[in-house]
């Protein structure tokens, strides 16, 4: 029986007349899309994904993707998505995996937010003629800080807690090698030293060809454990101990064996072909406590001198949880929101679990605030920044520096075909196949991830000279310099927003 789930969304196009027969589009299509067949390119529209890497290769412009007409008579409830994936799960059984981020939740906060601007009483600030600090510093901050006079110097006799140094408020989010190929996490990683920033190692372990970026590397411990060593921590700028992330908060992560290469088996420290299971919990995390323990062990095998964050996912009390995280010691929290992206996960916790970041970020810098804790931890929002208005907002909405991930996928040639979980990605990011991994040259892709990064901030001094704003750190929490524009007053209370015109 012919189901709809199998008929095509995408119609590959070829263009006989230009088509000069060269097959460059057939050698890059990792995806079986097109063959050689009585001598000429046979396109299989039910096997293309839209990756776009047949459209960029094609020497003659032959080719064009579009979009197939719906099959399907229209329903505005049962939407031709949601009876592809219940046909899908009638022939299959299984979990839907999906790629990429939340595709239900189309309405994002950001857009709904507007930046302020000065005009007539309070002069705004011309970024090419002044200087506006993108600098800040990710740790634990003293509530006040006591000087000592030496004669005409004065020293800090305040003892300061280890510091993240950012030159821009703008992080690479953790990204594990296996579920991307070592070129993108050099690539990744040069981008971080170039920038003065840093990039995550994610949960993978850190291949030694990284070692040599380790100061602008966070080196995550995650359930898993993978990789996780003495020099492996000693190396990063910092240490994350991954509790949940915005695409799958709750559940484990599962990397299948047929992806452990030797390298991969080497850095993550478990056998060639051995799936590699993250465990949904920490095993030895139960409690706020034990999070402490946790977090104090890191430190002193660190030796008091790496930052220590903790990452969770944005659910419903994420407020309280990061009062409890921040009490536990730890020197930041990173918060995933729901529309984070990721490499596999199911696609019902990806669509239906979690919150928006927005809300999330802005209850929990509240929460801090009204205990008084604020300083003692910094906060690192991620899921959904999309450019540089993202960024500012994230901001103002309490944030001290955000982490992109999809976007620095994109820079470095990620189509979002949102194919990630089948390790065919024909832009060499994704994958950790030989010949599909040679596709990627770090060092153009770290260039374009740095240009990206560089774009950015030059958006973000144009935009705090706008608002009269000198310093991002001024900008840090200060939610009278945004305005909410067709958001409901419940939701305008918790991001603690004006509704424009007010
Ligand atoms: S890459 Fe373009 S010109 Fe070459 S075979 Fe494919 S469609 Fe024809
Ligand atoms: S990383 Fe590759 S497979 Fe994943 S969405 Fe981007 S282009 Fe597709």
């Amino acid at each position: 029986m012919e189901m709809y789930s199998s008929v095509p969304e995408f119609r590959v196009v070829i263009d006989r007349q230009a088509c000069r027969l060269c097959k460059r589009c057939i050698e890059n299509c990792s995806f079986g899309a097109l063959e050689w067949r009585d001598n000429k390119v046979k396109a299989f529209d039910d096997r293309c994904v839209a990756c776009q890497r047949c459209v960029s290769m094609c020497p003659e412009d032959a080719i064009a993707l579009r979009r197939m007409p719906s099959v399907m008579s229209a329903h505005p409830i049962w939407t031709e998505n949601a009876r592809r994936d219940v046909f899908t799960q009638s022939r299959t059984g299984a979990i839907l995996l999906a790629s990429t981020g939340n595709e239900l939740h189309e309405r994002v906060i950001f857009d709904n937010l507007l930046l302020d601007a000065c005009q007539v009483t309070n002069p705004a600030i011309d970024p090419l003629r002044e200087p506006i600090e993108l600098r800040t510093y990710i740790g634990r901050k003293p509530r006040f800080v006591e000087l000592e006079e030496l004669g005409d110097s004065v020293r800090l006799k305040t003892e300061l807690s280890p510091a993240l140094r950012l030159e821009i408020p703008i992080m690479i989010a953790q990204m594990s090698y296996g579920a991307i190929s070592l070129e993108a996490h050099e690539a990744l990683a040069r981008a971080a030293v170039m920038r003065g920033t840093t990039m995550g190692s994610g949960e993978g372990g850190l291949h030694k060809k990284l070692y040599p970026y380790a100061d602008h590397i966070i080196v995550q411990v995650a359930s898993g454990r993978f990789g996780v060593h003495p020099a492996y921590l000693k190396a990063g700028a910092a240490v994350e101990v991954k509790i949940g992330q915005g695409a799958k908060p709750g559940i484990g992560g599962h990397l299948p064996g047929t992806k452990i290469t030797e390298e991969i088996s080497e850095a993550r420290m478990i056998p060639i072909g051995a799936d590699a299971i993250s465990p949904a919990p920490h095993h030895d995390i139960y409690s706020i406590e034990d999070l402490a323990q946790l977090v104090n062990s890191l430190k002193e095998a660190t030796r008091y001198k790496k930052p220590v964050l903790v990452k969770i996912a944005a659910v419903h009390n994420v407020a309280a949880i990061s009062s409890g995280i921040c009490r536990a010691g730890a020197d930041a929290i990173v918060i995933d929101g729901f529309r984070a992206g990721t490499g596999a996960t199911p696609k019902v916790i990806r669509d239906n679990v979690g919150i928006p970041i927005e809300l999330a970020l802005a209850s929990v810098d509240q929460r801090l605030r009204e205990e008084g804790i604020r300083n003692e931890t910094s906060i690192i929002a991620s899921g959904t920044i999309r450019n540089s208005g993202d960024v500012a907002k994230a901001i103002a909405l309490g944030a001290d520096a955000v982490k992109i991930g999809t976007a620095a996928l994109i820079a470095l040639g990620c189509t979002v075909c949102k194919r990630c979980y089948t390790g065919k990605c024909a832009w060499g990011i994704a994958t950790q196949e030989p010949e599909l991994r040679s596709r990627l040259d770090p060092v153009e892709g770290a260039q374009r991830v740095s240009n990206l990064l560089l774009a950015w901030s030059i958006e973000l001094k144009e935009i705090l000279g706008a608002a009269g704003i000198n310093s991002i750190e001024s900008l840090r929490g200060n939610r009278d310099r945004l305005r909410g524009y067709g958001l409901d007053h419940t939701t305008l209370e918790i991001l603690g927003v004006q509704p424009a015109g007010s």
